[in-house]
């Protein structure tokens, strides 16, 4: 093959061959990151929580992303540690390898900590922090074996700064920005890196449908709820989208991502520079 042909495709797809694991990508951010990385050349397992038509939807229209790679789903229940390790053994089992980690999956719940209900916290907790421990637990093994791996949790604004009546969150973001850092320095000597990608507001279905409520409930114009609620805290005054995302998660992937590590990057528009 002719060389030039050879680097452009690489640099198109510079992670043909790698298998990647995207929880909760069946919808919002994580949909985003899993169809950039196909885009990019991965396999990709899908998880997530949604109709099985929805599911297959989904899968569908990752497959047809990248002719050489491969889109599976598994349905693991996250909340559930042997679920979560489950989940990369059955990767390993299927595919051979495990190469990138993105651990997406996560829910929210607002509320002043003294009715804070406690299954709320102890579901956050679980979802949002213990469930990344246990798949990188269950991953980093033969990455490490393999002297290859990219671990890539999606922590928050909140993992590095708070807000009132988030306290399971923000402690669980927090959290996985110190996961993040442990991780990153026992990988450190085998090429196994590892990142927190801590963005601000997200362009995602969650989000768009809370806009008209707002308004309605306040009595505002969308622009305001927007500029005003939403982004009050986001000097940019714009949500970022999950193609950015996305593309952050290749970068930190690829081989550019090489000497980046125990990071926690914010993509929120300032917020955290206040
Ligand atoms: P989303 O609700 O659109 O997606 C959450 C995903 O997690 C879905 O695929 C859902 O099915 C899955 N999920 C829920 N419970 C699960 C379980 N028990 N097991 C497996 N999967 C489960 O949310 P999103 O806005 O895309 O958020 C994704 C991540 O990004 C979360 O960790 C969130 O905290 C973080 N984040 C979001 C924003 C934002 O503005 N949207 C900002 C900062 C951080």
């Amino acid at each position: 093959m002719d060389m030039q042909v050879q680097s452009k495709m690489d640099f198109d797809r510079p992670l043909t061959e790698r298998v990647a694991i995207v929880t909760g990508s069946t919808s919002g951010i994580g949909l985003g990151i899993a169809r950039s990385l196909a885009q990019a050349g991965a396999s990709v397992v899908i998880n997530g929580l949604g109709e099985q038509g929805e599911i297959d939807f989904v899968c569908g229209e990752l497959d047809k992303l990248c002719p050489v790679s491969r889109v599976v789903y598994n349905g693991a229940n996250l909340m559930k540690p042997d679920e979560a390790t489950g989940l990369v053994e059955e990767t390993i089992k299927d595919f051979g390898r495990v190469d990138i980690l993105v651990n997406n999956a996560g829910i929210q719940h607002v509320s002043p900590i003294e009715s804070f209900p406690p299954d709320k916290y102890e579901a956050i907790i679980a979802l949002n922090l213990s469930a990344a421990w246990y798949t990188s637990r269950a991953a980093f093994g033969l990455m490490k074996a393999n002297g290859f791996g990219r671990i890539i949790n999606i922590a928050s604004a909140h993992g590095l700064v708070a807000s009132p009546f988030k306290s399971a969150y923000v402690a669980a973001k927090h959290g996985i920005v110190g996961l993040t850092k442990t991780v990153a320095l026992e990988g450190a000597e085998h090429n196994v890196t590892c990142n927190a990608i801590c963005p601000g507001y997200v362009w995602t279905p969650l989000v768009e449908n809370q806009i008209d409520d707002t308004a309605k409930a306040r009595g505002i114009t969308r622009e305001q709820v927007i500029r005003d609620v939403l982004l009050a805290a986001q000097p940019n005054k714009r949500f970022a989208e999950v193609e950015e995302l996305g593309a952050l998660a290749v970068l930190l992937s690829g081989p550019g991502g090489q000497s980046i590590t125990g990071t926690a990057i914010p993509v929120d528009g300032g917020w955290t520079a206040h």
